[in-house]
């Protein structure tokens, strides 16, 4: 039997991601075994799904559970899990109603339709979204073109039309960029994949003003900012700004794919039929989802996430004392970049891997860390150590 899995990949497997050179076996908490039984700290934590750690036991069980009892029924019945993460995703947040799906992009699609349905019904089918230069969105045909970062556009061209795009943080621009056509604006309150970019202080205040002044939608992306990630269970509470509209994925489900978006009654613009989904809120995945959310709150995961976060804060800080090549480490909870002078990223991230960390090449210039929020302080300074060996064998 072939066990040379770099090998099967690169005959089998469509070539669409360089992959970092780990064959990752097993997790659990913030750390996983290759299989050679290499033992790292992960600091991307599946991109920012694993919040509640790897092989967390009180989703695993919830998992195995509602495997033996129910998986799937579709949405003609009621189910009990569906039931209950909707519940407490509502009673825990701002928002009145919930639709799951199973992904951060088909969240965003079904957010995206729900604000075209309010525009034909309240907004005389004004249709246009007004989204940030530098987000991301997903990789669906219309969340190609609601992300504004062209390279993601330029190969599939024609894509769908309906979307503007401003430059994060510049509510002038953004007051002029709305017409009588516009709908909505989506915005991540932090913006991840686009280089982990903090609003300037005001900007989301301003921008819900001027959607309440205007009567227009805001929805907010929350898919990698949400369930405690930011050091608040939903990012918008890091900044005192309530969103009509929020979606909801990679962290909801501990795991498994589950997506979700949610909406303050007087935005829920959808009639019987206007959407749906085969899989969407099934009995499985919002098991886990609920497990999920649940132990984030009860273990008020939220507040590991700002402290840990802070703790990593001042550890990048003295990096960047002691190297001259670190430009900035910016970040929120448990959501940073480390952004270089020059292109030393990939070797940065090569060079955690052989010291036993795994992190997100960014950019050719920035390397990314979002370990899961139940990271302890002493892995906090376990993977500072590592890193400032990485660094250290680039920079000298
Ligand atoms: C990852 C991400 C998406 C897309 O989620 P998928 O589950 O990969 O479709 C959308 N928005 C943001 C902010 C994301 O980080």
């Amino acid at each position: 039997m072939n066990t040379d899995w770099k090998d099967i990949e690169s005959r089998y497997y469509m070539f669409v991601v360089r992959r970092q050179p780990v064959v990752i076996v097993k997790g659990e908490g913030t750390k996983v075994w290759d299989v050679d039984g290499k033992e790292y700290l992960d600091f991307t934590s599946g991109w920012a799904v694993n919040n509640a750690g790897h092989a967390n036991a009180a989703i695993a069980d919830a998992i195995s559970e509602q495997a033996r009892t129910l998986l799937q029924t579709s949405n003609q019945f009621y189910t009990i899990p569906q039931l209950q993460l909707a519940e407490i995703l509502v009673e825990n947040s701002a928002l009145d109603k919930v639709f799951f799906c199973n992904s951060g992009a088909e969240a965003n699609e079904g957010a995206m339709k729900l604000a075209r349905r309010y525009g034909a019904r309240e907004r005389n089918g004004a249709y246009e979204i007004v989204t940030a230069l530098n987000s991301f969105h997903g990789r669906t045909m219309a969340n190609v073109s609601a992300t504004g970062q062209p390279h993601y556009q330029e190969l599939f061209q024609p894509i769908p039309p309906g979307y503007k795009h401003v430059s994060f943080g510049e509510i002038e621009e953004l007051k002029g960029a709305v017409t009588d056509r516009t709908v909505a604006i989506m915005l991540e309150p932090v913006q991840a994949e686009g280089g982990v970019n903090i609003p300037p202080d005001g900007y989301l205040e301003n921008v819900r003003e001027f959607c309440d002044q205007e009567g227009l939608l805001l929805i907010f992306d929350e898919v990698q900012t949400g369930l405690g990630r930011l050091g608040t269970l939903f990012g918008y509470e890091s900044f005192g700004v309530e969103p009509d509209v929020m979606t909801l994925a990679k962290g909801l489900g501990g795991g498994v794919p589950i997506g979700a978006f949610m909406a303050k009654d007087e935005a829920c613009a959808f009639e019987p039929g206007d959407h749906g989904s085969t899989f969407g809120g099934n009995a499985l995945t919002c098991a886990a989802g609920y497990a999920s959310t649940k132990y984030i709150i009860d273990n008020d995961l939220s507040g590991n996430a700002a402290a840990m976060g802070e703790r990593m804060s001042e550890g990048l800080a003295s990096l960047q004392s002691k190297y001259g090549q670190i430009e900035e480490a910016r970040g929120m909870g448990l959501l940073w970049a480390v952004v270089f002078e020059s292109d030393i990223g990939p070797d940065v991230v090569a060079n955690c891997n052989a010291e036993g960390l795994l992190t997100n090449p960014l950019r050719p210039n920035a390397v990314r860390l979002m370990p899961p929020l139940t990271v302890s302080a002493e892995e906090i300074d376990q993977a500072m150590e590592r890193l400032d060996s990485a660094i250290g064998a680039v920079a000298g």
